[in-house]
């Protein structure tokens, strides 16, 4: 395309800034190829760039710019992108990890042998059904709540890998005592729901005792409150030192 000195001069600007097109870009090169005077008048127009030799060389070094300046761009928006695939890995890593860590506290290995040397075995658990959660008259809370009467939870003696005990009584208020089968002169005493005992000595055995009518049902658990945000903090606790371990007592 054959272009005279008036368009050359106006196509000069936008070339300069990278912003004209392939077609007008091609024109003005062949003008100011066969054009001394717009030579000059773009090299003085782009003439901010000291040591710039003149003639044909000076423009090729002006596309050049233009070209890496496209690069730039170019380069930048990749890197952005990679930034976000990277931030969204990342936040799915811990999603991740949060539920497998939920998964793994409401699924926690189950003692095979007791924890320590084994209690004095109870007269009134050995006719009782085989269960794989006891051993010995351990009742270990890990593998699952206990359901039983306020009359037979005393026969229990129970094991917590979780440093917490929560006893519930239906309908009832009642008084709940928990004592330490190692430990006869330790006791602790809940007279009104929740009846919660925390900050235990995981490795010890307990037992339960409740002051209510006999049949009253009661529900021993080892007190564990796992939720999502609880996990997750656990998880970044664990990855990266931020904050407290919320499930350390
Ligand atoms: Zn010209």
């Amino acid at each position: 395309m054959k272009i005279n000195c008036q368009i050359a001069g106006d196509l000069m600007a936008p070339y300069l800034d990278g912003t004209c097109s392939e077609d007008s870009e091609r024109a003005l090169e062949e003008h100011i190829a066969g054009c001394e005077a717009c030579r000059e008048r773009l090299e003085r127009m782009g003439g901010n760039t000291p040591g710039l030799e003149s003639g044909p060389e000076a423009v090729k070094l002006k596309t050049y710019a233009k070209r890496v300046k496209r690069h730039r761009v170019t380069i930048a928006a990749v890197t952005g992108l990679l930034f976000l695939a990277l931030a969204g890995a990342l936040v799915l890593g811990v999603v991740n990890l949060t539920l497998k860590d939920m998964t793994d506290r409401n699924n926690p290995t189950i003692f095979s042998q007791p924890p320590t040397e084994p209690s004095e075995p109870d007269a009134d658990n050995s006719d009782r059904e085989w269960d794989p959660s006891r051993w010995e008259g351990v009742y270990d809370l890990t593998a699952g709540p206990l359901s039983t009467t306020a009359g037979e939870v005393g026969d229990f003696v129970l094991f917590t890998n979780n440093a917490a005990i929560s006893v519930e009584l239906e309908g009832v208020e009642g008084t709940v005592y928990l004592w330490n089968t190692q430990n006869p002169d330790w006791i602790q005493i809940s007279s009104s729901a929740p009846h919660s005992f925390n900050g235990l000595s995981a490795a010890h055995r307990y037992r339960v005792t409740v002051e209510a009518p006999a049949d009253t049902p009661v529900t021993v658990t080892d007190g564990r409150d796992i939720t999502f945000f609880k996990s997750m903090r656990y998880v970044l606790h664990e990855l990266f030192g931020l904050g407290e371990d919320p499930y350390r007592r």
